[in-house]
């Protein structure tokens, strides 16, 4: 292990945006999937995936504290084998990654802004999820919503936005 305190931690910031429709033939929407929890609206993320912004916010903020490419890299959305895929793949590779290279994640703060539905019955059982993912305590981890209101895309409902900080400590 190195003596120098600044390779015993690591920071990362992960951001993604996803556009809300409604579902097909309308739009393009799928079911609106935060955190691994379906939320039960009319509009959904459009994406590649399964469009969970939140989960792939937390995926780039990991793989930004590893200084490795970002999730668009790593996953192409041109790539079939990610057609429709549960986000949560997404994130235990980042989390390999970082266990690989001999980090595990401090504490992780996140925020999810959208206009509908409200995130607060849900936030428990997203951090939950969360914390099973990254192995670690749900005390460790804290998901925050927000309305963004009423003003711009997410405001008036056409997006959802998730933002993501992640602190890794090295364990070897
Ligand atoms: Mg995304």
């Amino acid at each position: 292990m190195s003596e120098h305190v600044w390779e015993q931690f690591r920071i990362g910031h992960g951001y993604d945006l996803h556009r809300l429709e409604s579902p097909p033939p309308e739009g393009m929407g799928r079911p609106m999937i935060v955190g691994g929890v379906l939320l039960d609206h009319p509009t959904g993320p459009v994406g590649h995936s399964d469009g969970d912004v939140l989960y792939h916010a937390i995926t780039d903020a990991l793989l930004g504290a590893l200084a490795l490419p970002d999730i668009g890299q790593h996953f192409p959305d041109d790539d079939q084998r990610y057609k429709g895929e549960d986000s949560s793949v997404f994130l235990k590779e980042a989390v390999l990654l970082a266990r690989e290279d001999g980090w595990v994640v401090a504490n992780l703060d996140t925020t999810v802004i959208l206009e509908k539905p409200r995130l607060s019955p849900h936030k428990e059982v997203i951090r939950n999820n969360i914390a099973q993912l990254l192995n670690i305590a749900h005390s460790r981890v804290n998901v925050k919503g927000k309305t963004h209101e009423g003003v711009d895309a997410v405001g008036q409902g056409l997006a959802i936005e998730a933002h993501a900080v992640a602190l890794l400590v090295r364990v070897l």
